[in-house]
């Protein structure tokens, strides 16, 4: 059964709240926050009170505090989050992201210029309930468009299947249709012709809008309940939770580069700075730019690249003039030698050979 929740004044009315703490409860009706005033919510198990506001500011300010703190931050508690967003006047997480402290600037800019899974984008929204399991609804999921393209799909199918549609329409016609909605096709045209196919007869959306959100909505519950499996309460649940922050989700995936899920690593050691090739605006790499940039070509074929002090399990050495150190002359002498414009031929090669 899916976890429902309840205002505090439903709950008192149903009797999830016993009469008997009604007193005490009453002064919890609304979310105390000035900017906020929402309504509180309990669930049915009543272990859960919360604000039922998903951009209420104490909501954000405990996923901020998060994940400020894991881009590195020091000295900031709850309190110095609740602050920093509202003097700030920050609305949600992308916002949070732009305008940051000084101090993690150059961390958050590195995160959005390096490739993750989809997995790793997901839980570093911190979106409350999701955590780790971020990695298990994204399981084999390789991008955002592979994850759009998956809700879409079962999405169709539980909506089709719903109108008593599924199996009766082939695919070339609904993709037909779905270019029928693109280029802004009528609702009504759209109504008879799936009205053809059901053998319900009903179609219960009033446009497209309703049809086509219905569609991410199923989708996103049957894509979170396939993806954590159980017995698909924890999927409805978290799939709630993640449609309170689908424009969130939305906004960052734009932003952000991902590796396939399948990704194999592989280290390299690069030594002294890199001068046979330059950035595109001509301006030297440093070491971390480079690899970013080696693995902008490279995760194409499903590897990525780690800068490394491990001899042995490293594929090159990266030197680009020749030097005194112990790695250098590893290098030498493991034949694994070359320059930053020889590795990155070879990774352009290898990415041509898989195309
Ligand atoms: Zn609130």
């Amino acid at each position: 059964m899916l976890n429902d929740f309840y205002t505090i004044e439903v709950a008192m009315s149903n009797g999830l709240i016993p009469e008997s703490y009604h007193n005490l409860f009453k002064k919890y009706t609304k979310c105390p926050e000035i900017k906020c005033g929402s309504d509180i919510i309990i669930n049915t198990n009543r272990t859960v009170m919360k604000c039922s506001n998903p951009n209420c500011i104490r909501i954000l300010s405990g996923r901020v505090l998060k994940i400020y703190n894991s881009f590195g931050i020091m000295d900031f508690g709850p309190q110095s989050a609740y602050d920093y967003i509202n003097i700030h006047n920050i609305h949600d997480v992308p916002g949070a992201l732009v305008d940051c402290p000084k101090a993690i600037e150059e961390n958050i800019v590195n995160w959005f210029n390096s490739y993750h899974t989809p997995g790793e984008v997901l839980e570093m929204l911190a979106i409350p309930g999701i955590g780790t399991k971020a990695h298990k609804i994204m399981n084999n999921i390789n991008n955002f468009t592979e994850f759009n393209n998956a809700i879409d799909n079962v999405g169709t199918n539980h909506v089709l299947y719903e109108c008593g549609l599924r199996g009766k329409l082939p695919d070339k016609y609904w993709e037909l249709m779905l270019q029928f909605h693109e280029t802004g096709g009528e609702w009504e045209r759209f109504k008879n012709f799936l009205l053809k196919f059901s053998t319900t007869g009903v179609i219960p959306f009033n446009n497209y809008d309703e049809f086509f959100n219905e569609i991410k909505r199923a989708g996103l519950y049957q894509l979170c309940m396939i993806q954590l499996g159980g017995d698909g309460t924890d999927g409805m649940e978290r799939a709630e939770t993640m449609s309170c922050y689908w424009n969130e989700i939305q906004v960052i995936s734009g932003m952000v580069k991902c590796y396939p899920n399948k990704i194999e690593t592989r280290k390299i050691i690069i030594t002294g700075d890199i001068t046979k090739v330059t950035r595109e605006d001509g301006l030297p790499f440093d070491r971390l730019e480079f690899i970013n940039y080696i693995n902008s070509i490279s995760s194409t074929y499903g590897v990525r690249y780690q800068n490394s002090t491990a001899f042995n399990s490293s594929e090159f050495i990266i030197a680009d003039y020749p030097s005194n150190t112990r790695k250098y002359h590893m290098g030498l002498e493991k034949g694994n030698l070359v320059n930053s414009e020889e590795f990155l031929n070879i990774i352009r090669k290898r990415a041509q050979e898989n195309e």
